[in-house]
């Protein structure tokens, strides 16, 4: 019930007129109408729904995000192909082995595996939007595909070849920085440099020779990695030295 009493001298506000409702407002129910509840509940729930508007609300909601996902991608790999250090210089020396990388064929898309990039020889450099944490995540995964392409140009690498695959991936993980010592230490205390970059480039490599095709199980990628870890990891070209 409105109240009337004396202590309210306000003259009340004029009725604010209502401007015509557009077509897709007409579709939604008014904020806090009974059927707006019911919407709204049962998109945060999933209760409530039919199957069709689940799957349609899914598909909105997927559909934003992998948009939302490109768009940073997009605009974090602009700024590493024009200020990063390590990317413009393994771009620079990609060129010079007579290799061209730019945004025609490094690419940014959603991927299935866990993985956060890729190198594709005849494709190019794939950067997994859904799976990059953020610009610095980006710039390690960049540089270490970068040092794939680099190998590719340089060394007439045969890809089927898991030896070949394996100082490729030794070389990549070593140089891209994404065993820096402070990706893997933070927080874990004062850990002896060399010997937590050695240990981190061997795993790393290691796993990435596991999901090579003709890999037979951990302990044959281990061996392959084994075998030519002291001349790959020694091999820092393009840097003179292990880039940190
Ligand atoms: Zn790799």
């Amino acid at each position: 019930m409105e109240s009337t009493s004396s202590r309210s001298p306000k003259p009340p506000k004029p009725p604010v007129e209502a401007a015509a409702p557009s077509a897709a407002d007409q579709a939604k129910p008014a904020r806090g109408a009974p059927e707006w509840w019911r919407q709204t509940f049962s998109q945060m729930t999933g209760l409530g729904m039919t199957e069709a508007e689940r799957a349609q609300y899914e598909l909105d909601r997927e559909k934003r995000r992998t948009e939302a996902q490109c768009a940073k991608c997009e605009k974090n790999l602009d700024y590493l192909m024009n200020y990063s250090p390590i990317v413009r210089f393994m771009l620079e020396n990609i060129e010079q082995a007579n290799g061209k990388l730019d945004k025609t064929n490094v690419r940014c898309l959603p991927c299935g595996r866990l993985q956060s990039g890729g190198f594709d020889a005849n494709y190019g450099i794939l950067l997994c939007q859904n799976r990059l944490i953020d610009r610095s995540h980006m710039e390690d995964t960049l540089a270490h595909e970068l040092v794939h392409a680099y190998d590719h140009l340089r060394f007439d690498v045969d890809w089927k070849d898991l030896r070949h695959h394996a100082c490729s991936e030794i070389r990549a993980s070593s140089l891209s920085g994404e065993c820096r010592w402070t990706r893997e230490t933070l927080g874990r205390g004062i850990w002896d440099f060399t010997r937590h970059h050695q240990d981190c480039v061997r795993r790393r490599a290691t796993l990435s020779v596991r999901n090579h095709p003709k890999c037979k199980d951990d302990a044959h990628a281990a061996q392959v990695v084994n075998s030519v870890f002291d001349s790959c990891f020694a091999d820092t070209r393009p840097f003179r030295e292990i880039y940190r």
